[in-house]
């Protein structure tokens, strides 16, 4: 199984890279704002509770994001390939969560970790935000989402790479430059 975290700071390019990994390794795609976006859409009041925290960019509870990620490797299908985590872990709690929940799979992961200068983000959260229309995607709730990501789940990759897990790839350029450099490490994992 080849499982994949992809860490970066929001804007980084994790959405779109998650998009090109499964179309050509046909891994399962966990993206955990996905998912607390479809339960918003939802209408229900656990939806109206997350968007009230995502909303003013900050971080669900750890203990609420691991149950989902729980249920999430409950459910996977018994033919899965792998997983890209995408968006989890965030904090190093739920760092520790995921390695516990893997280890009792006999299954690994691996960090590819995508940099981007913060000028770079911030232009491309905003030019998200006029067509997503997402709540999160204003300079205000960006800069707030940028703070947190400094200070809360930027030392996951120290986890990582302490754990000889860890790579880092530059995704300042376009999506095709980012890819091509995972390109060669995935092709090593997948081995
Ligand atoms: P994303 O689509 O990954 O940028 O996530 C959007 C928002 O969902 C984040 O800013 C958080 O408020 C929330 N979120 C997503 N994943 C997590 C997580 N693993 N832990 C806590 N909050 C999360």
């Amino acid at each position: 199984m080849l499982n994949i975290i992809l860490g970066g700071a929001p804007g980084s390019g994790k959405g779109t890279l998650s998009d090109i990994i499964v179309k050509n390794y046909g891994l399962q795609h966990l993206s955990t704002g996905d998912v607390l976006r479809a339960e918003i859409a939802s209408g229900s009041k656990l939806g109206q509770e997350i968007n009230d925290i995502i909303s003013l960019g900050n971080l669900i509870p750890d203990a609420q994001m691991i149950q989902l990620l729980k249920n999430y490797i409950a459910s996977l299908p018994a033919d899965c390939k792998g997983v890209i985590f995408d968006g989890f872990p965030r904090t190093v709690d739920q760092a520790h969560a995921l390695t516990q929940m893997l280890d009792e799979h006999h299954m690994e992961a691996y960090m590819l970790d995508l940099w981007a200068e913060e000028d770079v983000i911030i232009e491309r959260l905003l030019n998200r935000g006029k067509i997503s229309g997402r709540a999160d995607d204003n300079l205000e709730t960006i800069k707030k989402r940028l703070r947190i990501y400094n200070e809360t789940t930027r030392p996951i990759s120290d986890y990582y790479l302490r754990k000889h897990k860890y790579f880092l790839i530059n995704s300042n350029i376009n999506p095709e430059c980012t890819w091509s450099q995972m390109e060669v490490i995935l092709k090593q994992l997948a081995q």
